[in-house]
């Protein structure tokens, strides 16, 4: 997220897929109202001066119809000039019409959808009939000049089939972003789809070696953002940054939450639009107390980890969340991202060692074959 603030906005958790580890959507929920759209701009008016980007997530956020982005975008757009908004879609594309797309298009929001990989393991996860919804949602997007990029959701089960999903992604010419299901807080098996620690680091190990592979042909995004991460030592994406005051997510009724993720949980709640809370208020909150505990935490917990500064104990809603607010530990996955990012750091080294020129003598030994994380690197940082 290259804007230091971000807003995103769950105009209603309702979805009309029912994939099946999905944990954020809640077929009762209310629809965002115009008015809850007039409370949001009036808050931000007095709440923060940096540049901001809004994410509509959900739930599903294109339920919430054409004349609702037709209003709600000029609203924030033209009200809040001065934040120089900038807006993101998140989507599974099953509800888009040629009118929707059109207000899309005016206001450039570029579109992030959700395939799984081929449509037989994608509709073993997501339901029978996503796929084909999906790509035909995607068809009318691209007609309309829409830019589309798809997250692929890795479980237990279909992490098994990594090979077909990722040349799924590089024969359609579809950018891979990755995201390892969660265990779910809503379910009575909560694991039943999670990607275990040990089986997401051998995915992105995985994935570093066929991004290398295929440089310059097919692109991992997660694998990109860990490179950027390693060269400029912070982190360059919300896991591995502080998000705490710089991220917030506003649900339908206009309650405020620290991320998208904690929408529709009632004790996450830090406060509403309606009452134009202060950063201070909301940081005061319980949630927000919770949140800055966190980050103090990882700077005990993880102060002999070499990542530390990029790295910031992963994403405190994987912390803490299931816990049901209790720092028990940092995120989970932590194991996953100390083996991508020693490897990168281990692959770095060596091909800095092997390079002509580095003054290393008999050290010295041939370029190597293949491109390394230095060639990605390279290109990673150079865009
Ligand atoms: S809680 Fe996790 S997913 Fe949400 S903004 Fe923070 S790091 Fe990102
Ligand atoms: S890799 Fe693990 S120990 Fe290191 S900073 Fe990240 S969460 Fe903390």
């Amino acid at each position: 997220m290259k804007n230091p603030f971000h807003i995103m906005i769950i105009p209603t958790l309702g979805c009309p897929s029912k994939c099946k580890y999905c944990w954020s959507s809640d077929e009762g929920s209310p629809v965002m109202t115009i008015d809850t759209v007039r409370e949001i701009v009036s808050w931000l008016k007095e709440f923060r001066k940096d540049r901001v980007t809004f994410t509509f997530h959900g739930g599903e956020p294109l339920l919430a119809g054409a004349d609702f982005y037709r209003q709600a975008l000029p609203l924030l757009s033209i009200e809040l000039a001065e934040l120089t908004p900038e807006f993101a879609m998140q989507t599974n594309l099953w509800r888009m019409t040629p009118e929707i797309a059109a207000v899309l298009a005016h206001h450039k929001v570029p579109l992030g959808s959700s395939i799984d990989g081929p449509e037989e393991i994608c509709d073993s996860q997501r339901g029978e009939g996503y796929f084909k919804k999906c790509m035909n949602g995607y068809e009318i997007a691209k007609a309309a000049g829409l830019s589309v990029r798809f997250i692929c959701t890795f479980t237990n089960k279909s992490v098994k089939h990594r090979e077909e999903i990722f040349n799924f992604f590089k024969e359609k010419g579809f950018v891979l972003k990755l995201h390892p299901a969660l265990p779910s807080l809503r379910s009575e098996n909560p694991k039943e789809w999670a990607l275990e620690p040990a089986e997401y680091g051998d995915l992105l190990v995985y994935l570093l070696d066929k991004s290398l592979e295929n440089l310059g042909t097919m692109e991992v995004m997660n694998i990109n953002d860990l490179c950027r991460c390693i060269f400029t030592r912070r982190g360059s994406v919300c896991t591995f940054v502080n998000c705490m005051g710089n991220t917030f997510a506003i649900g339908p009724d206009g309650s405020i939450y620290p991320c998208y993720r904690f929408v529709g949980l009632p004790e996450w709640v830090m406060g509403n639009v309606r009452y134009k809370p202060t950063m201070d208020q909301l940081m005061q909150s319980e949630p927000g107390r919770r949140m800055t505990a966190f980050s103090e935490y990882v700077d005990t917990a993880c102060k002999d980890c070499s990542h530390i500064r990029y790295c910031r104990g992963g994403c405190p809603y994987n912390a803490i969340a299931p816990s049901g607010g209790l720092l028990e530990g940092v995120d989970p996955h932590c194991s996953a991202y100390k083996r991508i990012f020693d490897v990168l750091n281990e692959r770095l080294n060596r091909e800095m060692f092997e390079e002509p020129g580095m003054g290393f003598g008999a050290a010295v030994s041939k370029k190597p074959k293949k491109p390394g994380v230095m060639a990605l690197m390279r290109s990673v940082v150079g865009r």
